[in-house]
């Protein structure tokens, strides 16, 4: 199907872009989520402007003392590029192997998985997972905003942006161990349900994707690892009481009744204890 029809705007500074998403129109990266649902008349935004050719939204990662910025430009593919992902941030280098094909990664960004807030996508999870900060830039205003990832994400593809614009995530760097995992019905599919965990001494956070509107925290099962180490996971039993009595209210997808993802989402997370309990040093 074709899109509705809409305007485009191509502007080379941030300030222009503020001008128009002031105006109502809706930001462009990508296009691998937004284009896809336009066509599919999921959305009919009246106005589109494209931040491909905006320099000051960066492309490439920025290592900092105690953050990596993940700027509103950077590609999948060149998340994935990086060796320093991987070693600091396995989890977010497991979840972004696993998303799309090589041309949704080569195109697609990581912000922009993050702004369409669906409670699958990747990185939203494993970025959940890790702590992370929006940083948003709203048109008018001399500052900018820092919000929680957890709060940046207001509903099913709803956010807190209005008419900001996203110019960076930021993830915190901790020593931290933690990993991601999903069940996806074939490869390059959205996940039904993913997991991903990450520990640190003193404290986890769990986070489930495909059981709600939003990302879900297990916050019992985070409070029960943050006391124990690392080489330490949950029992059978604790793994079963998680998900009693949890509200569910999943992604309106026809492939998997709430039931069938409270179990993915059991055996998901089990996986990935054990995967890091079994790296983790025993004493
Ligand atoms: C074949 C295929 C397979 C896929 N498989 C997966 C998968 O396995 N897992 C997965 O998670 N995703 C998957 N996706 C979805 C897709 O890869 C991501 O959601 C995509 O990367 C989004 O980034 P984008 O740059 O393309 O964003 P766009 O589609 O351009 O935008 C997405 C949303 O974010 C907003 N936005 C983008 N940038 C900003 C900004 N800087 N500030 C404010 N708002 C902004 C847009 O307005 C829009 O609402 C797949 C897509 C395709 C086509």
């Amino acid at each position: 199907m074709r899109p509705s029809p809409f305007s485009y705007a191509r502007p080379a500074t941030l300030a222009e872009a503020l001008q128009e998403t002031a105006r109502g129109a809706v930001p462009l990266a990508g296009g691998q989520s937004l284009i896809a649902a336009m066509r599919q008349r999921e959305t009919s935004p009246a106005a589109l402007v494209d931040l491909q050719h905006v320099d000051e939204l960066a492309a490439e990662l920025h290592w900092r003392e105690h953050s990596l910025a993940i700027g509103a430009r950077v590609t999948h593919a060149t998340l994935l590029r990086d060796e320093r992902v991987a070693a600091t941030f396995p989890w977010l280098a497991q979840a972004v192997r696993a998303l799309g094909d090589v041309q949704v990664r080569q195109r697609g960004t990581t912000v922009g998985n993050v702004c369409w807030a669906d409670p699958r996508a990747n990185m939203l999870v494993a970025l959940s997972a890790s702590d992370a900060v929006v940083v948003l830039q709203a048109p008018g205003q001399s500052g900018l905003q820092r919000i929680p990832i957890a709060d940046f994400i207001t509903g099913f593809r709803q956010t807190a942006a209005g008419t900001g614009i996203v110019l960076a995530i930021e993830v915190p760097r901790a020593a931290a161990v933690g990993a991601y995992l999903e069940f996806s019905r074939q490869r390059q599919d959205l996940a039904l349900v993913n997991v991903c965990v990450v520990r640190q001494v003193g404290s986890a956070r769990i986070v489930v994707g495909g059981l709600g509107e939003r990302p879900v925290r297990l916050s019992h099962a985070e409070t029960l690892l943050g006391a124990r180490p690392l080489s330490a996971g949950l029992s059978a039993n604790e793994l079963d009481g998680l998900f009693d009595g949890l509200a569910l209210d999943p992604p309106p997808d026809i492939y998997a009744p709430p039931r069938y993802r409270q179990q993915l989402a059991r055996e998901l997370l089990a996986r990935t204890l054990k995967t890091l309990t079994e790296a983790a040093p025993h004493g």
